[in-house]
C-alpha cells in the first residue's frame, strides 16, 4: 500500500526540496505522536500557534459545542453570530480603550491585507513603510511588505509605494513623513530570528507616528497571546499602537486572524464603496468558539504568570559557549549557533530523542524555542538535556 508520506511527496504541493516529512497521527498537550508510536516533545507550537498545548480540553469542548449549533451560516459580517461577538468583545476587554473594533479573518496574511487597506483609505495617503527583514505573510500585499528582496524579485511587481527602513534604528525614523499612511513593523521580528527592539526605538516610532499623522500598525501575530510573557508585546514596550494584527495562537489551534483598530478606523470599509472588504470563512463559528476557550484558558490557568520563569529556567539551563547567543522575550526564544548544517544536525538529533525543534524561514543558523506555555517545568528539563547533548556533539 502506498505510504501517506510517498502520497504527500506526490499529491500535495510541495514548499520546498527538504520537507521534514514527520507524519503526526495525533497531538496532545506539548506532545506530538507519530504513526509508530513515536512521541516527540513540541518546542515549535506548530509556529507559533498551539499556545495553551495541542487540543486543550477546554478548547475541545467549545468546538463540540459550537458543532451542534451550527457551521458556516454567512459571509463575515451580515449576520449576528454569538461566537465572533463574544470572542471579538472580550478581545477588546483585554486591550486598551483606543481598540474598539475587531475585524476576523482566516489567516495572519489576510489580517495584513486589511490592515493596509484600512489605513491607506482612513489616512488618504499611500506611502507604507516596513522593516527590513520583516516577515509579514505570502499573499501579494504581505509579501510585498517582507524584507527579503529574493522574495520580491521572485514575485514582482508587488505593490507599489512599499518602502524599508531598518528595524530599531531610531535614525531611520525621519524617512516616516506625512506622505506616509502607515509603518507596519512586528512586536519583535520573528522569522528574521528572533530581534527584540529597544523600549526607547518603540517610543520613538509611537512619537515619529503621531508627529507625522502615521498609523502604526502591529503584526503581533507571532508574539500575541501571551507568547511574550505579557498577552501582547507592545505591553512591554509602553506604546500602543493604532492597528494590531493577530492570528496564529488566537485560534487555540483554529484558524483564525484579526486586525482590532480604534471604530473610526474600522469604519472606512463600510460605504464609498460598501462591502469594502469582506471574507466568507474569515471569524468562522467554530474557529472563534475555539478563540474564546483558549482566551479563557490563557485567563482562567494564569498562564501569563509562568511565561517569565520558564523562559528563565531555558536560559539557565542553555549555558554554553557553543551557543552564541539566546534572544527572545518571553518563551519566543532563539538560539543563534553558526552554521545552517550545525543547525541541522541539531534539530534532526533532537527529534531523533523526542524533541521536535525547527530553525527560522530568514535566519537558518538558529534553533526556534517556541513551546507551548503550557510546558512543565520537568519537560523544560528533560527538552534542555537533549539540546544540549545535540549541540555537545554537533556544534
Ligand atoms: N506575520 C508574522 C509575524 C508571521 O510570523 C506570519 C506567519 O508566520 C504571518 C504574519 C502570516 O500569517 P499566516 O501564515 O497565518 O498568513
Amino acid at each position: 500500500m502506498i505510504s501517506n508520506r510517498e502520497l504527500f511527496l506526490q499529491n500535495t504541493a510541495q514548499t520546498s526540496n527538504s520537507p521534514r516529512l514527520f507524519e503526526i497521527v495525533k497531538a496532545e498537550g506539548v506532545y506530538l505522536y507519530g504513526p509508530k508510536g513515536e512521541k516527540y516533545m513540541d518546542l515549535v507550537s506548530g509556529f507559533n500557534v498551539s499556545n495553551i498545548g495541542h487540543r486543550h480540553p477546554k478548547v475541545i469542548a467549545a468546538i463540540q459545542e459550537q458543532l451542534e449549533r451550527y457551521l458556516h451560516v454567512t459571509v463575515y459580517g451580515e449576520f449576528v453570530q454569538a461566537p465572533q461577538v463574544q470572542f471579538a468583545t472580550n478581545l477588546l476587554a483585554t486591550l486598551p480603550d483606543n481598540f474598539q473594533s475587531v475585524y476576523l479573518t482566516n489567516s495572519g496574511a489576510e489580517a495584513v491585507e486589511g490592515s493596509m487597506k484600512i489605513a491607506k483609505k482612513f489616512t488618504g495617503r499611500r506611502q507604507i513603510i516596513a522593516a527590513n527583514h520583516a516577515y509579514h505573510g505570502s499573499t501579494q500585499g504581505a509579501l510585498s511588505l517582507i524584507g527579503n528582496k529574493a522574495y520580491h524579485e521572485a514575485y514582482a511587481p508587488l505593490l507599489p509605494e512599499i518602502d524599508f527602513i531598518d528595524f530599531n534604528d531610531e535614525a531611520a525614523l525621519a524617512s516616516i513623513t506625512t506622505d506616509t499612511a502607515a509603518v507596519i513593523v512586528e512586536a519583535i521580528q520573528g522569522e528574521a530570528g528572533v530581534r527584540v527592539p529597544s523600549a526607547s526605538y518603540m517610543q520613538a516610532l509611537r512619537a515619529r507616528c503621531d508627529e507625522t499623522g502615521t498609523l502604526l500598525i502591529f503584526d503581533e501575530i507571532q508574539t500575541g497571546f501571551g507568547r511574550t510573557g505579557k498577552m501582547f508585546a507592545f505591553e512591554h514596550f509602553g506604546i500602543v499602537p493604532d492597528i494590531l494584527m493577530l492570528a496564529k495562537g488566537i485560534g487555540g489551534g483554529m484558524p483564525l486572524g484579526a486586525f482590532v483598530a480604534r471604530k473610526e478606523i474600522m469604519d472606512v470599509i463600510k460605504d464609498n464603496p460598501m462591502l469594502g472588504h469582506i471574507t466568507t470563512f474569515g471569524g468562522h463559528p467554530v474557529s472563534c468558539a475555539a478563540a474564546q476557550a483558549s482566551l479563557q484558558v490563557i485567563q482562567e490557568e494564569k498562564l501569563l504568570e509562568t511565561v517569565q520563569e520558564k523562559a528563565d529556567l531555558f536560559r539557565s539551563l542553555l549555558q554554553t559557549p557553543k551557543i552564541k547567543e539566546i534572544r527572545g522575550l518571553g518563551l519566543m526564544m532563539c538560539l543563534q549557533l553558526e552554521t545552517f548544517d550545525q543547525v541541522y544536525a541539531v534539530s534532526s538529533y533532537c527529534a531523533e530523542q523526542g524533541l521536535m525543534i525547527d530553525w527560522y524561514l530568514h535566519c537558518e543558523t538558529a534553533l526556534r524555542v517556541a513551546p507551548p506555555l503550557t510546558i512543565s517545568i520537568a519537560e523544560i528539563q528533560d527538552a534542555c538535556k537533549i539540546i544540549n547533548e545535540a549541540i555537545e556533539k554537533f556544534c
